[in-house]
């Protein structure tokens, strides 16, 4: 692996501070992203900024808004925290479908999101939910709605700087079962062929898709289907993902392969969604 200089930090202003004077500096918080592209040459860090002792970042809390998670916190810390169990378990299982038990000790859903990969597994439950991105610059906090956070493979809108702080599921929660469907290569540990998460609220549906798209996306194409036009057959509502997708082939999957499986996974979802 290259020689960086690893850095630790315990304040959020002096954090952003170091973001936007030092060149070549990135935050890590599990490091179970970072270190591997450090590893591979798909990153180059002249230093590592390890961002897991800034007490904003440990947040994990249920308040007047919702449910806020902070950037720093483990996976298999918020897969545990009671209010996320009882009020968002399409968050749980989402969370539960990332790499193995001791992965999920380390790794981040701040880190999932910044990493800002189409098929993260997080990305479409929070679009389902809803979900905000708190970040703070050198000079200001701001919110950012979480189907704006990540722009493209690899990229998010965080501005030099700029660290996500937390998540927060904004109340009133949803009412209705959610479910996240994955497919991989692998019965273990790979990342998705294809990733779909389904959440009822009420009589409605959302539905939002990983791996099959520069971003994860809604499908607003099947959402209109069930919500607006009342369709209950589910394989012709399914079949209206073809409009809202535009899947690449790689080493997880053709083109073809992933518009069938995101067919076959939105219309599966469907049956176990809306029909409870
Ligand atoms: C064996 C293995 C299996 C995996 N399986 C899956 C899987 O099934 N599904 C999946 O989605 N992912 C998977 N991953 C990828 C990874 O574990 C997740 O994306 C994880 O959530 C990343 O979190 P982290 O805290 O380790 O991020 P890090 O590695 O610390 O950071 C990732 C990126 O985000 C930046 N960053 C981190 N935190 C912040 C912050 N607060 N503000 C700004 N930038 C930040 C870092 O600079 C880096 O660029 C796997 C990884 C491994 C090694």
């Amino acid at each position: 692996m290259p020689a960086f200089t690893y850095q630790r930090c315990t304040s959020l202003s002096e954090a952003t501070g170091l973001l936007e004077r030092q060149e070549g500096i990135m935050p890590m918080a599990g490091g179970t992203d970072l270190l591997v592209g450090l590893r591979s040459g798909k990153f180059n860090a002249a230093v590592v900024l390890d961002i897991k002792e800034i007490p904003e970042l440990k947040v994990l809390e249920e308040g007047r808004r919702g449910i806020t998670i902070g950037a720093a916190v483990p996976l298999n810390e918020i897969i545990n925290f009671a209010p996320v169990r009882q009020h968002i378990p399409l968050l749980v299982q989402a969370c539960r479908s990332i790499g193995t038990y001791s992965i999920r000790n380390r790794a981040t859903l701040g880190g999932n999101l910044c990493n800002a990969s189409p098929a993260a597994d997080t990305a479409p439950a929070l679009y389902c939910l809803g979900a905000l991105v708190n970040v703070a610059g050198p000079r200001n906090l701001r919110t950012v709605p979480v189907e704006e956070f990540i722009t493209g493979p690899g990229k998010t809108a965080l501005q030099k700087g700029e660290l996500l702080v937390s998540v927060t599921i904004p109340k009133p929660y949803p009412v209705g079962k959610g479910v996240y469907l994955k497919a991989s290569r692998t019965g273990s540990v790979d990342l998705s062929s294809v990733g779909v998460a389904l959440q009822k609220w009420g009589k409605e549906v959302r539905i939002a898709l990983g791996a099959v798209a520069p971003t994860p996306i809604r499908a607003t194409s099947v959402e209109k289907a069930v919500n607006q036009e009342a369709l209950t057959d589910w394989y012709r509502a399914a079949d209206r993902v073809k409009i809202d997708i535009a899947p690449i082939s790689d080493l997880r999957g053709s083109r073809e392969y992933r518009y069938h499986l995101a067919e076959v996974l939105v219309r599966r979802g469907l049956e176990q969604v809306m029909e409870v």
